[in-house]
């Protein structure tokens, strides 16, 4: 049971104590597998962990242990065979924009779309924001990942780690519960990658999102968590 401290003068005496932090993000015991007529591949064996809000918890291990499935089912898109994840105690039952992945590669973003264009469209597409304040939001966090100059190139104009800069954008622009991100630096130059480990921490200070970030670079998920699975 955690003690909780209370700062003087900073509640009323009557006010409750208040409880445990409750975890944003619970992975409950989470088996999932993969079938076809001929087989099952289970990829993950009954995983749990929680993440609380503003945590940036990674999860590190090796190629094929099942990392990406397990993003992918808090993502909505892999129901559990056993077990359950909940988001603010709700059962994840599919997608939604309280979720939001970024991918490692760098063909995320449809090339047609100019840089802004991309960052809106989710925006719209969910029907989270109109036309002008989407625009606006966009270019809001184009500007925090230091592509404003950009908001009209189109994407085969950028290089690897400007286009994940651009997946990024469009990702906090939905203003996520839990932003999911699956090796993303892992196709960068080793320059380029620590950069980018860099570049996210700094915005985590500024904006404090919460993250659940796959690697199976140790040294990656050494720089970018605070807590690792
Ligand atoms: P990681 O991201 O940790 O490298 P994955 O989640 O991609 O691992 O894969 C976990 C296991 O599931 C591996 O054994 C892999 O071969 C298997 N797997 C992944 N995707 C599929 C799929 N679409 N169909 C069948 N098996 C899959
Ligand atoms: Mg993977």
């Amino acid at each position: 049971m955690a003690t909780i401290t209370h700062l003087p003068g900073a509640a009323s005496a009557h006010a409750a104590p208040p409880g445990p932090a409750t975890p944003l993000l619970q992975v409950d015991n989470v088996s999932l597998e993969y079938r076809t007529p001929q087989s099952v591949v289970r990829a993950t064996h009954r995983v749990s962990f929680d993440v609380y809000q503003a945590d940036r918890f990674v999860l590190l291990g090796a190629s094929g242990c099942g990392k990406s499935t397990l993003l992918k089912s808090v993502a909505g898109f892999i129901p559990p065979a056993e077990g359950e994840i909940r988001l603010a105690g709700q059962v994840v039952h599919g997608p939604g924009p309280d979720r939001i992945v970024v991918f490692q590669e760098f063909d995320q973003l449809p090339p047609w779309k100019t840089v802004v264009q991309n960052v809106v469209f989710p925006l719209l597409a969910s029907r989270t924001l109109g036309r002008a304040e989407a625009r606006e939001r966009a270019l809001h966090y184009l500007d925090k990942v230091g592509l404003a100059k950009f908001a009209d190139a189109y994407p085969h104009q950028l290089s690897g780690g400007m286009k994940q800069r651009v997946a990024i954008a469009r990702a906090l622009a939905m203003q996520p519960q839990v932003l999911l991100m699956d090796e993303p630096f892992a196709a960068l130059d080793a320059l380029t990658r620590r950069k980018m480990q860099e570049e996210l921490l700094a915005l985590w200070e500024e904006v404090r999102f919460t993250l659940l970030f796959v690697t199976h670079s140790i040294e990656e998920a050494l720089v970018v968590g605070n807590r690792i699975g």
